[in-house]
This record gives structure tokens, sequence and C-alpha cells, in this order.
């Protein structure tokens, strides 16, 4: 039987000479003032067994990692009707890339490059006040992860709010494309909140493990999606979870993941388990450097992959 215990241990272990390694994102000051030298890693399997290494009880700000539950909740409202707003391909490009956008006409290429996100997060917005639409997405991470101290980091917020002109730009596109039904402001005012949404390694693996369970949290019992739709989701967390690093992703991880410019990144092992790792220093592609070779590593020692029995 795999230990996984000693393989989360033996990981964090031998990347301890590196951390610090890669560049922490540093387009607000928030990001910028984080410690590099984190590492955090949580494996929690689908029978509920959970292993942790490092700092795996710290919140850090899940950022992009929050597209992956905006989007399975924009599903669960509007169904299959969402692929008429974002596309499923991978972007090949910056996850901010405001060319792509014009030559396809102000419909995003897939939900997890920011265009795409903020095209979903408008579906999140449906029939709610910005305000709501904040709450309707902090208490879904707080059912799914089965905690309720999960907060906003209201700092964080602001000061994406404060920066954010690219993406700014972005909305004011898709609104003159009329791709948004809301104000450009509402839909990134939710947008922003998302993003600073504070949670820990085995939080956040705990909010994914539905999607390893064919869309039933195996701990509490809950349904979340059906068994299509969490199929679904890690399909396109494969195939664009990593910006234009998803390929490369894929190559050495072989599992669905997403990841967010706070260093974070959520990977799932269908029938396994969910895994969160953060270690805040970006490769080039803007995704967690020591994160993704953490994961390369947990899957050549486990077997794990979508491409190997
Ligand atoms: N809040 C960031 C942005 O929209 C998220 C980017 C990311 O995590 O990749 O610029």
């Amino acid at each position: 039987m795999t230990d996984l215990q000693a393989i989360v241990d033996d990981i964090h272990r031998e990347l301890a000479p590196r951390f610090g390694e890669g560049k922490v994102a540093d387009y607000i000051p928030q990001l910028a003032r984080v410690d590099p030298k984190q590492f955090g890693m949580a494996v929690v399997t689908v029978d509920g067994a959970v292993h942790l290494a490092g700092e795996a009880e710290k919140a850090f700000s899940i950022q992009s990692i929050s597209k992956v539950f905006t989007l399975t909740i924009a599903l669960g409202k509007h169904g299959e009707a969402i692929w008429n707003r974002v596309g499923r391909e991978p972007s090949g490009s910056a996850f901010n890339s405001i060319v792509q956008l014009e030559h396809e006409h102000g419909k995003p290429r897939n939900p997890f490059i920011n265009a795409g996100a903020i095209a979903i997060t408008d579906l999140v917005l449906a029939g709610h006040t910005p305000k709501e639409a904040i709450g309707e997405v902090l208490r879904f991470m707080r059912f799914l992860a089965d905690e309720e101290d999960i907060v906003i980091d209201r700092d964080v917020a602001q000061s994406e709010q404060a920066t954010g002109y690219r993406n700014f730009a972005l909305a004011n596109f898709m609104r003159s494309f009329e791709k948004l039904s809301h104000p450009v402001e509402h839909v990134l005012g939710v947008y922003f909140h998302q993003c600073a949404i504070a949670m820990s390694c085995r939080q956040l693996a705990r909010a994914g493990l539905f999607l390893a369970a064919s869309g039933t949290n195996p701990l509490t019992g809950h349904r979340v999606v059906s068994h299509m739709r969490a199929r679904r989701i890690n399909a396109l967390m494969l195939t664009c979870g990593h910006y234009d690093g998803s390929g490369d992703f894929a190559y050495h991880v072989g599992l669905p993941g997403k990841s967010g410019v706070g260093g974070g990144i959520l990977a799932v092992a269908p029938g396994k388990a969910s895994v969160a790792v953060w270690s805040p220093g970006l490769n080039r592609n803007g995704n967690s450097l020591l994160g993704s070779i953490a994961l390369e590593m947990l899957a050549n020692r486990t077997g794990w992959s979508v491409f190997a029995a």
C-alpha cells in the first residue's frame, strides 16, 4: 500500500532547499509582500484520509482557483447554456490577453482565462445583487470545505479593484460586444472578491474533493454535481487550468489542475484524491513553480495520472 504521508513528507523535505524560488506576484502589495519561502501541501483521499505537509493550514489568496468554483455555480444555474458565452478551448496566450478577445468578438476562449472567468461571474450574478453573489460564492466554498471560517481578504479585493485596469478593459470590451449582462463594476466587484477568498491547502483540497469523487463529496455525502459534470469540469481544468502552461502541466503532472497567482494549485486525481499545494513563487507562465514540481513528484510517486491505468 502507498504510504501517502511518507510521500508528502518526502516531497516537502526534498523541496525545502528550493523554497523561495520563483517570482511572487507583485501587481498588488498584499501579494507582493507574501514571504516566498512558504510551502504547504494537502492530500485528501476519497475515503477521507488527510495528509498534510509544511504550511498546509495557512490561508492564502486562492485567486484564479476560485474560477473552478464559480464555473460550478454557473453550470448549476444555467446548465450547458453557459457555452454560448464562453468557449472550451485552451487559449495558448496569457491569462489576461485582450488580443484574442477581439479576434473572437468578445467570446472568451475558456472559463479559466480572466475574460472567461469574468463572463462566468456575470452568469453567477444573474438574479442577485453583487453582495448576494459574493455571499453565494463564499457560502459555496464553506459548504464544500465543510468549514465556516473561510473568509474573503477585503484588502486584497480592494487592491485588485484599485489596480485592475486590464480586467476592467476586458470586461468593458465584452460589454461592448454585449457579452455581459450586468454593469462592469458589478461583475468585477464580484470577480475581485471571489479571487480574494483566503483558504488553506487543507480547506482547498477538501473543497475540491467532489471533483475526485464523481461529483459527490464523499465526506459529507452531498451530491454537488452529476458524475458527467464533474468529468467535464476536470476536462476543462486539464486543458485550460494553467493558462498557456496547461500543456506543460498535463505533460509533467497528468492530472486536472487549476492554479492561481497567489501560488496555489488545486489538482484532482479522479477516484483517488484531491490535492492542494501552495508556494508563492511563480514560474514564467504565472503558475506556482514549486507547487507544479511538488505535484509532478506526487504523481510520479503515486502513479496517479488520467493518462495511464
Ligand atoms: N485576480 C487575478 C486577476 O484577475 C487572478 C489571476 C490569477 O490568479 O491567475 O488578475
